[in-house]
């Protein structure tokens, strides 16, 4: 039978966190904890914007980069947007880019981060994950962030699953982020919340493994429900997966020597405000006229197709080129080709290249 004394098993994660926890940039780990170094909130706020959709290897020299060019919030505050979202280009997600910066600004106008999950959900793009990440992180505040790995873990400790429905799913990710609150309760006043929180980040990540955890190198193991029952890999047991859609469009790259023309997208949408090749809507079926939208009356060349994939949509995109006279006048902006490149999207970094490539070829 398996027991859940909420105490013991914060002893053995915490246990094991002073041995195992990974070195990242924007953590404060436990032995420098114990001398009394605090973790910037900045620094957590811009690394769990980061996180939110790309991997750690992905994010860390973006988030490097950032904290470099722009050491505080302030710093971040006062600088232009298109300063921010080219650094962003790559890390996916341009909204998110946004009320980063506007989030920036909101915190260097009051002087300071929100000390608790409370005041930070109130931020621009803080939701009530991120905010109980800084919040927890940066401030201790016993409350519980759970992200998919600490899911994970909780899950299988408590072997929590669903029916494989939405509905089904929905209630248990409920009674997992309960447990996880438990846990977040049963520390001390004074207990270290950041430190649970990121050895059960590290947990999931290093041992409880979506395929194959590590059960018998485990801190856990004793107390854990899924492994008792021998097959922890079951859970959690998330509704089914639906299919990914495809959406098709075109972009066009126009080419005027050693420039390419560029345009800047909507402030609001998908990949809001970010520069991009002109290009036709996205449908969901392939467009009747794959010229739609091309600027210009321009020999128009179809070079290929790029595929991208973004949470809720696969795109296809049919790439096309075209080169402009010398004195071509175009809405939108020209830029050396190296300096579009470093100014796209991924999605848009591909089509340029995919298109530059061939026209070098062709030189
Ligand atoms: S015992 Fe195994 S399944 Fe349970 S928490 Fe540890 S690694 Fe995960």
């Amino acid at each position: 039978m398996v027991t859940h004394s909420p105490r013991k098993m914060l002893t053995a994660v915490d246990r094991w966190y002073r041995r195992h926890a990974r070195v990242l940039p924007w953590r404060v780990g436990p032995e420098a904890r114990d001398q009394g170094v605090r973790p910037d909130p900045y620094l957590v706020w811009l690394s769990e914007v980061m996180l939110q959709q790309t991997t750690i290897p992905h994010a860390t020299p973006y988030f490097d980069a950032f904290r470099k060019r722009w050491p505080n919030v302030k710093k971040l505050a006062a600088a232009s947007w298109e300063d921010v979202s080219a650094a962003w280009a790559g890390l996916g997600y341009y909204s998110r880019a946004r009320n980063l910066h506007a989030c920036a600004k909101a915190v260097a106008e009051r002087g300071g981060f929100p000390q608790d999950a409370k005041g930070l959900r109130e931020l621009s793009g803080v939701g009530p994950y991120t905010a109980a990440a800084i919040a927890s992180i940066a401030f201790d505040e016993r409350i519980a962030p759970v992200d998919g790995n600490i899911e994970r873990v909780v899950s299988r400790l408590w072997a929590i699953g669903s029916d494989g429905t939405e509905k089904g799913w929905r209630a248990a990710k409920v009674v997992i982020a309960g447990h996880a609150q438990d846990l977040a309760d049963a520390l001390p006043a004074n207990g270290r919340a950041g430190d649970l929180a990121q050895a059960l980040m590290d947990l999931g990540s290093t041992v409880c493994t979506p395929r194959k955890p590590n059960c018998l190198i485990c801190p856990l193991n004793a107390m854990c429900a899924a492994r008792a029952e021998g097959n922890p890999e079951r859970y959690p047991v998330k509704a089914d997966k639906k299919a990914t859609p495809t959406r098709h469009g075109s972009a066009f790259v126009l080419v005027r020597g050693d420039d390419v023309l560029l345009v800047r997208r909507p402030p609001s949408g998908l990949l809001g405000g970010m520069m991009m090749p002109p290009g036709s809507v996205w449908a969901d079926a392939k467009l009747k006229d794959p010229l739609e939208g091309a600027p210009g009356k321009f020999a128009w060349e179809r070079i290929g197709e790029v595929r991208h994939v973004f949470t809720h949509f696969a795109l296809k995109l049919d790439v096309w080129r075209a080169q402009a006279p010398a004195h071509a006048k175009m809405s939108g902006e020209w830029l050396a080709r190296e300096d579009a490149l470093a100014a796209l999207p991924t999605v848009g970094r591909k089509a340029v290249a995919l298109a530059i490539g061939d026209d070098d070829k062709r030189r």
